[in-house]
């Protein structure tokens, strides 16, 4: 899943006649920011910053922590500079990318690098650009260490991402250090095609993407803040283009397709016009999902379809506003327990979640408490000694989600107080993980309803009806006792990535037996069909927030199903919408019962691949 991926930029226009078929070379690269871009090559390098001196001697110590001081001051100026730069960028990618440059502007306070290489200093005599070099491959290391038993595919990202900020201010400072200059942009002739070795997100931040045609770079890929803020800017990049670097020539003119993640260099007639084509073609669609976002997410008969988003960071907000989803259907609240070393307090949680309340300006909000366990790891919980300190060898099956919040109460009534005091800013709605019987909902109402009265008690003004109190429906024993759980939990949330891994014992990450991993397998067709039929009947209101809600090929059998309520990636929601305003409720319904007598999932899909054709 990609969590990123914005709506597509129209391409800029082509800048140069067509290379003969002969020169065309094609290198395949990772796509990471959609649209296709037609333009002259332009190069740019960064001389390698140089440590000569490593060592100093004890009476240099203090002068050495001044030039630190002052390299610190260095790249504190420039990453304001930076930042006050980012005013000519459009709001949503200005949103996306602050964060970040605020987040290498902490590092250089008293952070753990900055402490870490004042030791080096003190310690072991290093020179302020070797400690500093030193510190922050042993920082990065050592995250990238600590993350090495994460096993979903985000959690890795985050890990990646969190060591690159490390040593991305690391290599600031050396330069700064060093007096080595940086990267200029100057002279990148308007719409032309950057390339670059390697990309920081500091360069790419220094973009001004309505020069820019495009990106391609030899190294990185598409988890990392380079690749964030190409997407923030709608650049189409591809990175990562092993052998491009070699081939470039002065004059060479390269076409980049960010969907496809390959780069064409000197196209051939052919292929020149085929890019042109598909430049026509993306500007078309981002045309059409633009007006789809002001139309109604109605089927052809006039059913109203609930079509919200799912957030995973507060970085995808601009997104969700941009993808015409109405609220968000699942805030998975692991993103303020990561990359961090201690469990965050109330108020920073309160100020989080009220953040987001207001962002989305009375479109409801369904606040997901934390969902440990599984594949999802989280430091700060370990380093507070909240989690079990053993290896289980079957975390999947063991303390997760709720299971976990019931037995470390103080974690869970903060997490609780903090939601219910941000529900003061807009609606809000409170999801629990992994449920699997009537007791663990019924608990943990309890729970709630305490936390509640004792912030009644402390002054804080809570609306009257307390904010509805969901569940998860991602264990095959939640969907089968959907009906007695209807009783207890105000609505549910399907989630199919969870329920599909339980259901056919199949790990949801890599695995041998991954391609056993199958959402239209009937058993969790039946568990989904028969977990929205209790709902519908107890007059719960249902939804579907696991990846089988944002594919618009499954979402009309969904419907059949009888769900009416869909959470999904924000990129996902002009194409279900789109689907959604070409289906007619019946029709979904037939389907529906054609796909439900089938017992084979090789026949579910053919019948899935026929649906409306
Ligand atoms: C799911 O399991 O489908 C779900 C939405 O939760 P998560 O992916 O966060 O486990
Ligand atoms: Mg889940």
């Amino acid at each position: 899943m990609n969590r990123t991926d914005p709506p597509p930029t129209p391409p800029r226009r082509p800048h140069r006649p067509a290379a003969d078929a002969s020169r065309e070379r094609s290198f395949a690269g990772i796509p990471v920011s959609p649209g296709i871009a037609i333009g002259p090559v332009f190069g740019t390098s960064e001389p390698k910053a140089e440590i000569t001196r490593l060592k100093i001697h004890a009476e240099d110590i203090a002068a050495e922590g001044a030039r630190l001081d002052t390299a610190i001051a260095q790249s504190r100026k420039q990453l304001g500079k930076l930042r006050g730069r980012l005013t000519i960028l459009p709001e949503e990618s200005q949103t996306e990318i602050a964060p970040l440059i605020d987040a290498y502007v902490r590092m250089l306070g008293p952070s753990r690098l900055v402490r870490g290489v004042k030791r080096r200093i003190e310690q072991t005599l290093l020179s302020a650009e070797h400690a500093v070099a030193t510190e922050a491959e042993a920082i990065a290391t050592a995250i990238i260490a600590a993350g090495e038993n994460n096993h979903s595919a985000e959690d890795k990202a985050a890990t990646r991402r969190q060591a690159e900020e490390v040593r991305e201010i690391g290599r600031r400072l050396v330069r700064n250090l060093t007096h080595a200059p940086f990267r200029s942009f100057a002279g990148l002739p308007q719409g032309a095609v950057l390339y670059s070795e390697s990309l920081r997100p500091a360069d790419a931040a220094l973009l001004d993407p309505s020069r820019l045609a495009g990106v391609a770079t030899e190294e990185g890929g598409t988890d990392g803040h380079t690749a964030v803020m190409l997407r923030a800017l709608g650049v189409p990049a591809v990175l990562g283009a092993a052998g491009i670097g070699h081939a470039i020539k002065p004059g060479d003119v390269a076409v980049v397709d960010g969907s496809t993640g390959t780069v064409v260099l000197n196209p051939s007639a052919a292929t020149l016009a085929a890019a042109r084509r598909g430049v026509t073609a993306f500007a078309r669609e981002r045309q059409r999902y633009a007006r789809l976002r002001r139309l109604p997410a109605e089927t052809e008969d006039g059913q109203t379809i609930e079509l919200q988003a799912n957030l995973e960071l507060p970085v995808e907000l601009p997104l969700i506003a941009q993808s015409g989803a109405v609220g968000i259907g699942l805030l998975r609240s692991e993103f303020l327990f990561m990359n961090r070393e201690t469990v965050p307090d109330e108020e920073t949680q309160v100020e989080t979640y009220r953040s987001v309340v207001e962002a989305m300006s009375g479109d409801p909000v369904t606040i997901r408490v934390l969902d440990w366990g599984g594949e999802k790891e989280i430091e700060a919980l370990s380093m507070a000694g909240l989690v079990p300190d053993y290896i289980d060898p079957n975390p999947a099956l063991g303390m997760r989600g709720i299971r976990l919040l019931l037995r470390r109460l103080e974690l869970f009534e903060t997490q609780l107080a903090a939601i219910l005091r941000a529900s003061a800013a807009g609606p809000v709605r409170v999801l629990l993980p992994m449920v699997t019987n009537v007791a663990e909902v019924r608990e943990a109402r309890e729970v709630y309803e305490r936390v509640a009265r004792r912030l009644r008690r402390r002054g804080e003004r809570l609306p009257d009806r307390l904010p509805p109190l969901g569940i998860m429906i991602e264990t095959p024993a939640a969907a089968l006792s959907a009906d007695a759980l209807a009783l207890e939990a105000d609505f549910f949330a399907i989630g199919t990535n969870d329920l599909t891994a339980y259901t056919l014992a199949v790990d949801r990450g890599e695995s041998d037996v991954g391609e056993l991993y199958d959402p239209l397998h009937p058993a969790v067709l039946r568990l989904i069909q028969f977990a929205t039929e209790a709902a519908l009947r107890m007059r719960r209101p249902v939804s579907v927030c696991g990846e089988m809600g944002g594919n618009p090929v499954l979402v009309p059998l969904l419907m059949g199903l009888g769900l009416r309520s869909f959470s999904m990636n924000a990129s996902a929601v002009p194409r279900v919408k789109q689907v959604v305003r070409s289906v007619e409720i019946d029709a979904c319904a037939r389907f529906a019962r054609r796909v439900m007598e089938q017992a084979d999932p090789a026949a579910i899909r053919q019948i899935v691949a026929g649906f409306g054709k």
